[in-house]
């Protein structure tokens, strides 16, 4: 690749025919360094063009540029570029504080309380704007810093310098900042060596980085999925060492960082990674406990992946009820049985409140909306009336609100055995039938189908089917 850098005997690294010393720094804990000066690409050096950053990016940046302000693309916007990836997220950072960033854009909202950001809204793009900020080791008292008693930092708002700002950064390859000024890319920690390499290399000492932040285990993962870069050995040992802190996490930020790990299309990689660092465990807990005892559906799960995966390379639309009704199958099917075991409760019934029981259990580990839930619910409760091919009421399911959800899913259960694979045909096959078909395919003629539908909707006890 052509922006690749290579040191020489002399420990110099060249960049096309620009030489430069390579930055020497040693860090603290935190990762904090002082006067340390980055390595400046210049434009012919590299390869991330202009061409791979969104026109409201480009718009945002210069209008901070030609109002005094220094504006930097950042984070994985340069990362992908380098990657020859077609970046699609872009964030913005600058020695501008938030108000005047609003003063700058009409379009422009400052969230966040942990972190104050300014979003400026263009259409359906989002640019995420940031003011430098300084790095703090936990020891320092700032006003506006806050660390928990394991040294997770709850609110982060003392703003710095640019050579401050790169030190509180996770991953070396995030650090990198591309300036609008002269199109250079500034590197203050290797991280175009570690783009090259296709190292994941958390800035300063991992153990302290991960405490500061155990999502930052999450993020590794799923940079290494997405990018297909290693872990470096010392995250992956500190993340063994730090992993039960995940728990700490409040789980409103987890569902955030569930969305881009399982809809971003490499769902399945860093769902193996997940595992593999035992950290699955700790957002889904009740599914990890299935997965270990059964084989059936793991494969499930794996097949689930795979296809999210599939729709996203294929642009098609994905939603997160589906993956957590796959999740949560397992789990809710087991307490659906418990429930029929002490109560009695028709099948539908016992998935509705099983899955109503066990989504509201997972809440505590990773918070899912209710417009997720709901539907979830339904498609779970959904599956038994897929047993039931003959009657009006089999028809009816076909015109159900959340039919294609919940035939996709019967159909991934019956690819791994979980679901009559006949049946599963006998659904596909009705979908394109006409209404006389239909009706045969039914059996809404057949003297046993009709005699059963005369029986009253009604009743105090359901469950009987007697009339
Ligand atoms: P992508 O957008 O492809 O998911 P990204 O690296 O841009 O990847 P963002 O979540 O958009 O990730 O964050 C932008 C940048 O902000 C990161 O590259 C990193 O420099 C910094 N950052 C984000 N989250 C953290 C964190 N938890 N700890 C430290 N730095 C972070
Ligand atoms: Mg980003």
């Amino acid at each position: 690749m052509s922006y690749l850098v290579s040191p020489d005997s002399r420990g110099l690294l060249s960049y096309g025919r620009v030489y430069v010393f390579q930055a020497e720094f040693v860090l603290n804990n935190s990762g904090t360094k002082k006067n340390v000066r980055p390595i400046i690409i210049p434009r012919p050096s590299h390869n991330v063009s202009r061409d791979e950053i969104s026109r409201s990016a480009l718009k945002v940046l210069y209008r901070l540029h030609k109002s005094g302000f220094q504006a930097f693309l950042v984070g994985g916007g340069v990362r992908d570029a380098l990657l020859g990836l077609h970046p699609k997220d872009f964030d913005i950072a600058t020695d501008a504080h938030p108000e005047e960033i609003r003063a700058l854009f009409s379009n422009c909202r400052l969230i966040g309380r942990r972190f104050r950001l300014a979003h400026i809204r263009f259409g359906r793009e989002i640019i995420e704007v940031a003011t430098f900020r300084a790095a703090t080791d936990g020891s320092e008292k700032h006003v506006d810093v806050e660390h928990d008693h394991e040294g997770r930092i709850l609110r982060d708002n003392v703003y710095g310098s640019i050579d401050e700002d790169v030190w509180r950064r996770d991953f070396t390859c995030n650090a990198l900042y591309y300036n609008i000024a002269d199109f250079s890319i500034w590197d203050y920690v290797g991280g175009v060596k570690d783009v090259e390499r296709r190292k994941l290399v958390l800035i300063g000492d991992p153990d302290t980085r991960l405490r500061e932040d155990p999502v930052r285990m999450l993020r590794a993962i799923r940079f290494a999925g997405k990018l297909d870069f290693e872990i470096d050995d010392s995250v992956q040992q500190s993340m063994i060492r730090n992993r039960e802190l995940l728990s700490n996490v409040p789980a409103a930020r987890l569902f955030d960082e569930f969305l881009k790990m399982f809809q971003a299309g490499h769902a399945g990689k860093t769902f193996e990674l997940l595992r593999k660092f035992d950290l699955f465990r700790l957002l889904f807990p009740e599914t990890d406990a299935e997965i270990n005892e059964d084989e059936q559906f793991l494969e499930f799960v794996r097949m689930a992946l795979a296809n999210t995966d599939g729709r996203v390379a294929q642009d098609k639309s994905v939603t997160p009820m589906f993956l957590l009704g796959v999740f949560l199958w397992a789990p809710v099917r087991k307490h659906a049985e418990q429930l029929r075991a002490k109560e009695n409760m028709s099948v539908v019934q016992s998935l509705s409140m099983a899955s109503f029981e066990i989504s509201g259990l997972q809440q505590s580990r990773v918070s899912i909306p209710r417009r997720f839930t709901t539907p979830m619910r339904e498609m779970l409760a959904m599956q038994p009336r897929f047993d039931v091919r003959r009657g009006k009421r089999a028809l009816r399911l076909l015109e159900h609100r959340r039919f294609r959800a919940a035939y996709d899913f019967m159909m991934l259960r019956a690819k791994c055995g979980d679901f009559d694979k006949e049946l599963a045909e006998f659904w596909t096959e009705v979908q394109s039938q006409g209404a006389e078909q239909r009706a045969q395919s039914f059996d809404l003629h057949s003297k046993s189908t009709s005699s059963r539908r005369r029986r009253p909707r009604k009743r105090k006890n359901p469950g009987t089917g007697q009339t």
